[in-house]
């Protein structure tokens, strides 16, 4: 069966969001309004379901033929561990350029990273096995046991094809950590940030990072052999075997398995075979278990950045409607407005949020376009997650809602960066999206531990906004 990379076009927003009935493996976020009577939203289609669309009077544009590609970049998936052993990671340089990592290498890094530098970086052992029994990892790396720190967590490859973000996370630990070592300066192409800076940002921030999401979706995905059905390759959710009744097709989308919104069914399916499948309660999967655990323990952790594919996209909350910023009581906890959300261009509902934080969201999204852009001229766009297409349960509002569901919990600003231009880019261009991208997470690193005004209004105690 071939499979191909499409843009679906429709008339109108009505027409766009009616595509969700046919359950296709959509790129919802990348959806694109490109002329009043024109919006476009990607997607992995067969032959067959093309012609479905066709027939219901969609204009569907092929991209690419992804069996090929599928195929390619199988071929950059590195063979052997590289940081098997501790000196690999001396060599980081020499031997990241050569190829994706797997997920035993991303294991392997952390490890070694702890073992090499004990005093400034703690392995995290997460509670929650997957289903395929692999332990996961983060890592906190703190030069100064200061506990008033303000926390900022990453995650990455928490889509099973999505395979760089675990190699930029690996790529930003390394730099960051050896330029403390060394005393020295980090440049990302243009973007350069000097010895003294990356000094203040590890002595005032604490560092979490968790590389590896969902490390049996990765590894199924990187190990499928693309030659015998390419669709192994392009997998999307966890390995949850229990979830459908058609074996083919198991697992949880885990950004749609948080606990925000997640019974209201916006952008989310509870058939199991959909590729927005979002299992049986919030938090059902052991992978989505193991980020609550990290923000629950570490209630320094003030921002958030999960790092997805593709678009070029910084996103900030909220995602399940437009938001405004004049009614309070119009939020996710009021059920006056249970079956009103998610639906866009009216003027029924829309999510609350403070014109202080949203103004917050922004500026810093914009901080972290611009050293992105820097790198080589790359201009991602900041925008509110919700698109064209609303969703619910999703970790950057989850992190973002936490405040507001507790007010115990400190306020946690939740960003998506989706980068690239396509799921699995060619590794010569994975090299240079893992520069923008490592640049972008230490501007909002830098703008943390050295603004006051970043960092004062973290540690903030939710306030209950009331319903
Ligand atoms: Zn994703």
């Amino acid at each position: 069966m071939t499979i191909y990379s499409v843009q679906i076009i429709a008339r109108t927003l009505k027409d766009l969001r009616a595509l969700e009935r046919f359950e296709l493996d959509l790129k919802y976020r990348a959806a694109q309004q490109l002329a009043t009577d024109r919006l476009m939203v990607p997607g992995i289609l067969t032959e067959e379901q093309i012609q479905q669309v066709e027939r219901a009077g969609y204009k569907v544009e092929i991209i690419s033929n992804l069996s090929q590609v599928a195929v390619e970049r199988a071929q950059e998936v590195s063979l052997v561990n590289r940081f098997a052993e501790a000196r690999g990671l001396s060599a980081f340089e020499e031997r990241a350029v050569l190829g994706y990592m797997t997920t035993d290498e991303v294991e392997s890094a952390l490890i070694n990273l702890q073992s090499l530098h004990p005093d400034l970086v703690t392995l995290i052992k997460l509670p929650h096995h997957t289903w395929e029994n692999r332990i996961s990892h983060a890592v906190r790396v703190s030069a100064e046991k200061n506990e008033s720190r303000v926390g900022v967590l990453f995650t990455g490859s928490m889509h099973a094809r999505e395979w760089g973000g675990s190699d930029i996370c690996i790529s930003f630990l390394v730099n960051f950590i050896n330029a403390y070592r060394a005393n020295k300066g980090l440049t990302f192409g243009g973007k350069s940030f000097t010895a003294a800076q990356v000094h203040t940002i590890l002595e005032n921030t604490d560092l979490f990072v968790f590389p590896d999401v969902n490390p049996d979706g990765k590894n199924y995905s990187q190990t499928y052999d693309p030659t015998s059905d390419e669709q192994g390759f392009w997998w999307r959710k966890n390995r949850n075997p229990n979830t459908s009744v058609d074996p083919s097709n198991p697992g949880v989308d885990l950004n749609r398995n948080f606990d925000f919104l997640w019974d209201s069914g916006i952008g989310t399916s509870s058939n199991p075979s959909s590729f927005i499948y979002k299992g049986e309660s919030p938090f059902s999967e052991p992978e989505t278990r193991n980020i609550r655990h990290l923000f629950d323990t570490y209630q320094n952790i003030g921002y958030f950045v999960d790092i997805h594919s593709y678009s070029e996209l910084i996103l900030y909350s909220w995602g399940d409607d437009e938001n405004q910023t004049t009614y309070p009581k119009q939020n996710f906890m009021n059920p006056i407005y249970d079956g009103k959300r998610g639906i866009l261009d009216d003027t029924l509902y829309g999510e609350f949020i403070s014109p202080q934080d949203q103004e917050k969201f922004v500026n810093l999204a914009h901080r972290m376009n611009k050293a992105l852009g820097d790198v080589r001229g790359k201009h991602y766009t900041v925008q509110q997650a919700v698109g064209l297409y609303p969703t619910s349960a999703t970790s950057d509002d989850y992190a973002f809602s936490r405040h507001i569901v507790n007010k115990l919990n400190n306020k946690v600003y939740g960003y998506t960066i989706e980068f690239g231009q396509e799921f699995v880019p060619p590794f010569s261009e994975m090299s240079n999206i893992i520069k923008d991208v490592c640049a972008a997470m230490g501007e909002l690193c830098w703008a943390i531990s050295s603004d006051v005004t970043v960092r004062e209004k973290t540690g903030e105690k939710g306030v209950m906004i009331g319903a």
